[in-house]
């Protein structure tokens, strides 16, 4: 049976300035990589055996029937600073599946590709299909990877490259940016369509851009503070990756740290540290206040509603503080918070930092109660744990919570890079070897113990770099 894909494309019928209607440009020798059928089946997607018609579907050479291709215009602030168009510059939306956005990203030029030519290689491809993919294993709201194409083409970057196109699928891919570049166009009535389009697929609860904005906040709040609790940095925490859905969007240099340290940064172009692991925190409020900003023009009375959407982004901070003490505290047992088990916590995280513990390691080490092997300074180390011990007392299950709170499996950077350095040379065995692991973060067998275990010093990542 060939391949049925049931699209319905709401965004292809709003107001057609709010897209370029462009196909995928066709690549040379398109050649299925990784194709995930579970995901596919959720979509509704049938008859997936040919694995060429997939590859030719998912590589842009052909498009499948249904689909109704365009990219999309969005602006943002990047790195702070204001930038009036984007775009996808190398993304499709072919349309959408079932309530979700099928995107294939790397595929060729947009009139919104600016220099660029509109392609990816396949390290940022399968970095963003594995990391994606372990993101939604741990629970965290992500977009998700269906596909990975080879294109048999090579592309220019500091080297040649081999070329590759993601499938992407996300709940939508409208972003802060989206509302900015029509908020800055003052096309107001492109904002009240988005805006509508929005609230309907994301919170039709929803009755006006106050209640909107304070449920993309919250979203939003919930979704750092899940990055954090696995020591995720997304990296370029622009508003254009920024997505309404309060899901992970954009993979480009991000990074899981292993030694704890708050001002990780990965990422070669942050140089100030603007998006560093505990930064995010901060980028989030501000990233929100851009979208009450835009969202401005859509209220009756300005004042009233810049005096009203102050008070959301005000407020954020605390709401975010509310949630990472929540979330941390589970990460050591404590579901019943006492005005102490702050200190308790943030005691254990001070001198983690200053050993150099390895963050995802020492939070599972605490919960199989071997902790202690992640520090090297135990007189530091022994007084915490006996009063961390003594506090768990008045705990009722505190093991079944850190088991559910501390993944023992992330994807680290050095298996990443080690993965890409053989799928560039054909060998997929370590892309499928992440993926299984991957997909059960907080099992652990003798089997990942090398997955496991933190980078050693030569196989540090000290730098990651944007998708292109
Ligand atoms: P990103 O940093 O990946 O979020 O990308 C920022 C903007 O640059 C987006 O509008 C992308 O579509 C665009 N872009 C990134 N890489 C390329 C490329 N190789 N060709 C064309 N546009 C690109
Ligand atoms: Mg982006």
């Amino acid at each position: 049976m060939a391949l049925q894909i049931p699209f319905d494309n709401s965004y292809a019928r709003l107001p057609d300035r709010l897209f370029a209607r462009v196909a995928p440009v066709p690549v040379a020798a398109p050649e299925l990589l990784a194709f995930n059928h579970p995901l596919a089946r959720e979509l509704g997607i049938t008859g997936t055996e040919d694995i060429d018609e997939l590859a030719r579907v998912f590589g842009g050479n052909t498009v499948p029937d249904g689909a109704d291709p365009l990219a999309q215009l969005y602006a943002g602030h990047q790195f702070g600073h204001w930038n009036p168009q984007l775009g996808d510059g190398r993304a499709v939306l072919l349309g959408e599946v079932a309530g979700f956005d099928l995107q294939l990203k790397g595929s060729g030029r947009t009139p919104y590709s600016r220099n660029g030519d509109g392609r990816a290689w396949i390290g940022p491809v399968l970095r963003e299909f594995v990391v994606s993919e372990a993101m939604h294993a741990l629970g965290i709201p992500t977009t998700r990877a269906l596909a990975a194409v080879a294109t048999g083409e090579t592309i220019r970057r500091e080297t040649e490259l081999p070329g590759a196109v993601l499938t992407r699928v996300a709940s939508s891919h409208i972003r802060v940016g989206t509302f900015q570049v029509l908020a800055a166009r003052q096309d107001i009535e492109g904002l009240r369509a988005l805006f509508d389009h929005a609230v309907a697929r994301h919170f039709p609860e929803t009755r006006d851009p106050g209640e909107f904005l304070q449920a993309v906040v919250r979203r939003q709040a919930a979704l750092v503070t899940q990055w954090m609790s696995v020591g995720f940095i997304h990296g370029v925490m622009n508003t254009d990756n920024c997505a309404i859905s309060g899901e992970t969007i954009d993979y480009g240099p991000c990074a899981f740290m292993d030694a704890y340290h708050p001002m990780t940064v990965f990422s070669s172009i942050d140089r100030s540290g603007r998006y560093a692991y505990a930064a995010q925190a901060d980028i989030i409020v501000w990233n929100m206040a851009q979208l009450a900003t835009a969202l401005v023009p859509l209220m009756p009375d300005a004042d009233a509603a810049v005096t009203r959407f102050t008070g959301i982004i005000h407020e954020m901070p605390a709401l975010l503080q509310d949630m990472w003490t929540g979330t941390l505290l589970r990460k050591i047992g404590i579901v019943h918070p006492q005005p102490e088990d702050d200190a308790l916590a943030t005691d254990l995280l001070q001198m983690m930092m200053e050993q150099g513990a390895d963050f995802t390691n020492t939070f599972a080490a605490l919960t199989t109660g071997t902790a202690r092997d992640q520090f090297t300074d135990r007189d530091a180390f022994d007084p915490w744990f006996a009063k961390w011990q003594t506090r768990l007392e008045r705990e009722d299950a505190p093991q079944e919570v850190m088991r559910t709170a501390n993944p023992v499996l992330i994807p680290r950077n050095h298996r990443i890079e080690e993965m890409i350095a053989a799928a560039v040379t054909g060998d997929m065995a370590p892309f499928s070897r992440l993926m299984a692991a991957l997909a059960a973060p907080f099992d652990d067998n003798a089997e990942i113990a090398d997955l496991r275990r933190p980078p050693a010093e030569a196989e540090r990542v000290r730098a990651t770099f944007c998708g292109t």
